[in-house]
């Protein structure tokens, strides 16, 4: 695939295409469609050919009547499914980094290290498509690994990865005040920022992700040498569970806990057609958190290159 075609998923799906299938929030993998395959699981047995000419999205059901959604390969789905080669970023802090590095399309970023390329999987699309993501890891096999999932996601035209060891060597020379955006996620990114400054253009932004605080401290402490707004930021993503039930005006639902939380109450109509005007029920959208919520995974620091005048 080419990388317009992997980034806007308009096509209908075709054989050799790679597709994530959904079996439940909690259940998802990515398949290449091959033509004379089956899926088998608990719903049944899905043929693959029964899937090629359908739109991304499509709900297809297996003999038994049990179904599946054939969903894109987004970078936000490509990150819950991808094989875990080394801790990796989520879409919460992804989301984030892509916003606060003001990276947009055409724009020129390098990264270190690449880990199992969650973070590069929207990098990618975050520049597509005219920009250009350079990817450095130390470790041969895990940078060949994230070459052979480039070529998978059809992004290697948008992602290049290199074998370098970036805290002793520095990002490449060739990449000296090219870079609109550097960032970093290394065991000790304090050796790297000093080569990160020289690669960045002019107004360009670092950010450097630390999963304890001395690391980040340590970070800025270089940091204050040659950069300047210097930010750090933790990002927790909270998921609220959201149902409409019926409560009455007192606010309490049977007693149920979730009558104290925040709750949009919305008069339903047809109550109060049936109880000729007697308001006591209504439906209400009620939200909780859901018990699955994440905690800590580390620190974003972002900083932009000083000026010289
Ligand atoms: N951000 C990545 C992701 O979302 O998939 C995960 C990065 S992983 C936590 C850290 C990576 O840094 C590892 O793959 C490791 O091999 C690499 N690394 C560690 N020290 C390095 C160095 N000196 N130069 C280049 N890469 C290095």
């Amino acid at each position: 695939a080419d990388g317009k075609k992997a980034i806007s998923f308009q096509h209908l799906i075709a054989n050799g295409d790679l597709i994530i299938v959904y079996e439940r929030h909690d259940n998802l993998k990515a398949i290449k469609v091959c033509d004379g395959s089956e899926l088998q699981n608990r719903f049944g047995v899905f043929k693959h050919s029964d899937w090629i000419g359908k739109p991304f999205g499509s709900k297809v059901f297996s003999s038994k009547g049990g179904f599946v959604y054939l969903l894109a390969p987004t970078p936000e789905l490509w990150t819950l499914v991808l094989s875990h080669r080394t801790q990796i970023l989520y879409i919460a802090d992804i989301s984030f980094v892509v916003s606060f590095l003001e990276i947009v399309p055409g724009c020129v970023v390098l990264e270190s290290g690449t880990g199992s390329g969650s973070l590069s999987t929207s990098l990618a699309r975050a520049v597509a498509p005219t920009g250009h993501v350079y990817t450095f890891d130390f470790h041969e096999q895990r940078a060949a690994s994230a070459r052979d999932d480039f070529e998978k996601t059809g992004l290697s035209n948008l992602v290049t990865v290199g074998v370098r060891d970036i805290q002793g060597e520095g990002f490449p020379d060739e990449f000296s005040g090219a870079a609109d955006s550097v960032f970093l996620d290394l065991p000790q990114p304090w050796l790297a920022i000093p080569s990160a400054g020289k690669m960045l253009k002019q107004d360009g932004v670092l950010c450097s992700f630390s999963p304890c605080i001395e690391q980040v401290q340590r970070s800025c402490e270089t940091m204050r040498l040659n950069f300047t707004d210097i930010r750090t930021f933790e990002v927790l993503l909270r998921t609220y569970e959201v149902r409409e039930g019926k409560t009455d005006f007192g606010g309490s639902e049977n007693g149920s806990p979730i009558s104290s939380l925040p709750c949009k109450r919305r008069q339903c109509s047809s109550e109060i057609d049936n109880n000729r005007g007697d308001n006591k029920y209504s439906t209400a959208v009620m939200a909780r958190p859901s018990a699955e919520a994440k905690g800590h995974t580390g620190y974003l620091t972002f900083a932009r290159l000083k000026c010289i005048q």
